[in-house]
């Protein structure tokens, strides 16, 4: 399919669009004369050269020479293509586009009504919790210590017990059911037929896609019964978990201040650490962090700090966003967080000095995974050593293209090891086309038993230092090993290189 606008629709939308409404959403302009002006958000600054003309209706920065039209702007701005730009500014003015920009006109007319019918809920929402909420919402609220701003900013609602509240406040509005069913805001009851209210007794959660557009809603049980804690709206045209990060419209600003972000787990993280001011907070939608939400993230930011609980559960999910974020040549650090809290529980407790403190003590995702490792291989023993590397190498892999890092990693992997680094090098290379990550804390590997361990520090001393050599060889002939392999393999001192490769393949030690 074309995704082809014509000119004169392109003219069309610039000229219906107001450029200094547009650019207001996202910076302060300030009036001077017939212009506005303001701090440039292209590049660093201190005194403002980015100016707007309203009456040519284009922008310009004297400082980095960016310039254009309202829909360069929001391209820039918002690292979106040309089509999503247009789409975007169109819509706002009312303009209606052709078929062949990318979207037949019917499926264009129903995902505005989805969008129409998540904008109708969440307003609806936000009032019963305003108005119609029992008490003990508000006391859950101020137990969360969630600020009305918060309330505000990320339009926060409640859904009422019952179900056909909304379904009534939506059918006194005339709004098409079947349109709410297909947006995730409805059920049907298959014996019946008819509809419910798909959230009930919930604090909702609008979600946003990176335009600021209501996409789906998450709503937490209020209910301490109630079985499942979270849900979210069920995937529909417009709600895909898959690309869809909470908080990055409310984070997007700073994100591009501070080129990183902090990815938490839930919904609440994202709300307190905003609230407290780190508004570079985002979350997956309850799922893995996927290869679409890095991209996404990607656009605004070149870091990413992972906050995740401090329990294993937690730990687990630190793990698994690693590696797609190292794909993407990402910078990936580790906040610690104390036995016991989550971000969301630490910050109100601590407040932002102590969580930015705990930010600049981040570890980075080697130190991490090496610590994670340690917990369950023992690296004292060759075969430790050997799971150990091949663990790791997948994600050392990853930062190959930064040869400066990856050599520091290599080596610093090779001193926790205690084996040369060149070893350790051969074996990552061989490990060069590894598709996937091992999954971490699954395997379990067998101890070895007191004598095996004996024999394979001698060897190891034997190879690793030549003073060792001397005395292992005078003191010990190869029948005091038991080990089948190196009872089988005499003259056993004589050959180093054989002693080295049995060394890196470690298989000689029965398990
Ligand atoms: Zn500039």
């Amino acid at each position: 399919m074309a995704f082809l606008i014509p000119d004169d629709i392109v003219q069309q939308v610039i000229e219906a669009t107001d450029i200094v409404a547009v650019i207001s959403d996202f910076i302060t302009l300030k009036k001077q004369g017939r212009n506005f002006i303001a701090l440039c958000p292209f590049h660093q600054e201190k005194t403002p050269s980015f100016s707007v003309n309203p009456g040519k209706r284009m922008y310009y920065c004297f400082g980095c020479k960016k310039g254009g039209d309202a829909i360069r702007f929001f391209m820039d701005h918002q690292r979106i293509s040309f089509v999503e730009a247009v789409s975007y500014l169109a819509e706002r003015s009312g303009i209606s586009l052709p078929e062949s920009s990318g979207m037949p006109q019917e499926e264009r007319t129903f995902r505005t009504e989805l969008y129409q019918a998540n904008e109708f809920a969440a307003e609806y929402f936000a009032k019963a919790l305003a108005s119609k909420a029992p008490e003990s919402v508000r006391v859950y609220l101020q137990k969360r210590k969630v600020s009305q701003e918060s309330v505000q900013n990320f339009q926060l609602g409640y859904a009422l017990p019952g179900w056909n509240n909304f379904l009534r406040a939506a059918e006194s509005r005339r709004l098409n059911p079947d349109i709410l069913l297909k947006a995730g805001l409805l059920g049907k009851s298959e014996k019946s037929g008819s509809y419910y209210d798909y959230f009930r007794n919930r604090l909702i959660f609008p979600i946003k896609n990176n335009l600021g557009k209501i996409v789906g809603f998450g709503g937490r049980a209020l209910d301490p019964m109630e079985k499942a804690k979270y849900i979210n709206s069920p995937e529909s045209d417009i709600f895909k978990k898959k690309n869809i990060l909470y908080g990055l419209y409310q984070a997007k600003r700073r994100l591009q201040e501070e080129k990183s972000a902090v990815l938490v787990e839930g919904y609440m993280d994202v709300v307190s650490l905003h609230q407290a001011g780190i508004s570079s907070a985002v979350a997956p939608l309850g799922t893995a962090f996927t290869e679409d939400q890095v991209k996404l993230l990607k656009r605004y930011v070149d870091r990413v700090y992972l906050s995740f609980d401090s329990d294993p559960a937690g730990i687990k999910a630190t793990v698994s966003p690693i590696y797609n974020l190292l794909k993407s040549e990402m910078g990936v650090e580790v906040i610690l967080l104390p036995k016991g809290e989550d971000p969301d529980s630490y910050i109100k407790k601590e407040g932002k000095k102590a969580f930015c403190q705990l930010i600049d003590h981040s570890i980075s995702f080697f130190d991490f995974l090496l610590k994670q490792l340690a917990t369950y291989i023992d690296f004292n023993t060759i075969e430790g050593k050997k799971k150990f590397a091949q663990e790791m190498a997948p994600y050392l892999n990853l930062i190959r293209y930064d040869l400066f890092r990856f050599d520091m990693y290599c080596l610093k992997m090779a001193e926790f090891l205690h084996i040369p680094e060149k070893h350790l090098k051969s074996m990552l290379f061989s490990q060069r086309e590894s598709p996937q990550p091992i999954a971490l804390g699954k395997k379990y590997i067998e101890p070895l038993s007191k004598q095996d361990k004996a024999e394979q520090g001698l060897i190891l001393a034997f190879v690793e230092n030549a003073n060792y050599r001397m005395i292992i060889k005078d003191q010990l002939s190869s029948n005091f090993f038991l080990n089948p392999f190196i009872k089988k393999s005499p003259p056993f001192y004589g050959n180093m290189t054989r002693l080295r490769a049995l060394f890196q393949s470690a298989d000689c030690f029965p398990i």
